[in-house]
């Protein structure tokens, strides 16, 4: 046969480079379920069922267009469990000339292409990934010399290169930035439609079979199953929330409320990184509604931003660090993640809905994910690698490449600040603002010290106490160190007692070995 051309989870694009070319008669396409990739770590069982059931309509979709699609399912007896055997078996079965794969979203599959190499005495080709805006060596040029990146100038940078609400040289609106009027608390009476829910056919059922059947202790349910599993159902998805949603995404995209999971946000980030969505059109279609006069400047510009600007930024950060970045713990951070990050069990309301949600529905929108349970695992010191295991398991959308950077250097700081100009460090009060949780917790938001107080509260002070030296110097922690400056010393000492009374009733998480 001519080439092998095989597909990654998410590469399920029919414009992936990996199938640029592709001759039907003479070509075939190799799709896999392994268990090494269900297993790397604990992956919520409705991740691994939307990901397997979008990979099974993905194939159905190529063969109905004449493509030779082998594809390797979990529960087939012959399945070896991980990418390099079944594609040494695959080789014996087509015996190709050559073999090409798209670069993988996880420098560790990226890693092991070279052992594919010694294995497989065949020619492996990889090509870029052609779906993002900014190729890695662009992002490589662009950071060149910087001493630290700064989104916003790569945001800037990427408006203008790729025309996205600009008139002419400048911004639309005259500013490029529209996120002061995006941070509107919840009210009652908003009535969000959430995104659009789709149900399971009978590739889903069986997928939802399999993945109970060997995935169900894990944390996570898989039903309700609402995920769109194809590209028809993820451009309803979009056009779902261009009418519903988009036109308020703007003013309450940092809100939380304990009966929304989801507001305003439009869910489509797990569609986006598994190819059933393309950024690029996403985008267009955004910018579209804004001057079909659909939606106003500030909804259309924020979420732009979070596609054209932060998720380009946190991948071209991802791949020029790798692999010394998993590794990066800058605040030198050692607290086992608390077991309550796979229970749920807690009395505090914020964490409890938030992992609740999680559990639910295998996604949460970024404040839910920064603010709640990334603020909470900064504030007491977790080990960057559980914390991020955590994140990279649980919610459908993660994969390293978008992961690593948000969990480690943005919600951890663990970076130094390369990533991010400062810790998203916050008390109570925070979260009291943009949600509705605390009202309903066993907590008192108001009270600082005390049985009652919210643990937030000491753990924020306890926090700078603690990294004052590794943080000093930072312009944007000025005012805070300066109020932690004017402190007197019994009530630093009742904040460290009330914090480490607190640290030491929370149980670890104990890994399996
Ligand atoms: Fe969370 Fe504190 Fe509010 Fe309780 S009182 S919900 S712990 S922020």
């Amino acid at each position: 046969m001519g080439t092998l051309r095989f597909l990654f989870t998410d590469h399920l694009s029919k414009e992936i480079s990996s199938l640029d070319g592709i001759d039907r008669d003479n070509d075939a396409v190799l799709m896999v379920e392994v268990d090494d990739e269900t297993d790397y770590v604990p992956h919520h069982p409705k991740k691994i069922a939307f990901l397997f059931s979008a990979m099974r309509h993905f194939a159905e979709e190529l063969r109905d267009e004449g493509v030779e699609v082998d594809y390797v399912t979990l529960d087939d007896p012959r399945n070896e469990g991980s990418f390099r055997a079944e594609l040494e078996r695959a080789v014996k079965r087509h015996l190709p000339e050559r073999i090409i794969v798209t670069e993988p979203g996880e420098y560790r599959v990226e890693a092991a292409i070279d052992d594919w190499r010694a294995a497989i005495d065949i020619p492996i080709e990889v090509r870029a990934d052609t779906r993002f805006f900014c190729s890695r060596d662009a992002f490589g040029e662009w950071a060149k010399g910087k001493k630290q990146l700064r989104m916003e100038m790569f945001y800037r940078w990427m408006r203008q290169r790729h025309s996205f609400l600009m008139e002419g040289d400048a911004p639309e609106g005259g500013r490029w930035n529209f996120d002061a009027e995006n941070r509107k608390p919840p009210k009652k009476g908003l009535d969000p439609s959430g995104p659009m829910r789709f149900e399971p056919d009978d590739i889903t059922e069986a997928v939802l079979t399999m993945v109970e059947r060997r995935f169900g202790n894990r944390f996570g349910s898989t039903r309700p199953f609402w995920f769109a599993v194809n590209r028809t159902q993820a451009r309803r998805a979009l056009d779902h929330f261009l009418q519903h949603s988009l036109a308020s995404f703007g003013d309450y995209q940092d809100a939380m409320m304990e009966d929304e999971d989801y507001l305003f946000h439009s869910v489509l980030s797990q569609y986006m990184n598994c190819g059933l969505l393309s950024p690029e059109e996403v985008c267009r279609e955004i910018e579209a509604a804004f001057h079909e006069g659909e939606a106003p400047l500030n909804a259309v510009e924020g979420y732009v931003r979070q596609i054209l600007g932060w998720r380009e930024y946190v991948r071209g950060i991802y791949w020029l660090k790798m692999p010394g970045y998993a590794r990066e713990n800058r605040l030198e951070a050692t607290r086992p993640l608390p077991a309550f990050y796979w229970t749920g069990e807690t009395d505090m309301n914020c964490l409890a809905k938030v992992i609740d949600q999680t559990r639910r529905e295998a996604h949460s929108h970024h404040i839910q994910r920064l603010m709640v349970t990334g603020n909470f695992a900064l504030l007491i010191g977790v080990l960057p690698e559980e914390i991020c295991e955590w994140y990279l398991a649980v919610y459908a959308d993660a994969f390293e490449w978008v992961e690593l950077p948000n969990t480690l250097g943005m919600a951890m700081h663990a970076d130094g600040g390369y990533l991010g100009s400062k810790p998203y460090a916050a008390s109570g009060n925070y979260i009291n603002k943009m949600s509705d949780f605390c009202g309903n917790c066993r907590f008192n938001v108001k009270d600082k010290l005390g049985p009652d107080a919210c643990p937030f509260n000491y753990l924020y002070w306890n926090f700078l106490i603690e990294n004052r030296q590794r943080l000093d110097g930072n312009p944007r922690l000025n005012r805070p160190f300066a109020t932690l400056d004017r402190m007197d010393g019994d009530r630093i000492a009742a904040i460290r007692k009330e914090s480490n009374k607190f640290l030491a009733s929370l149980e670890p998480w104990k890994k399996a070995a």
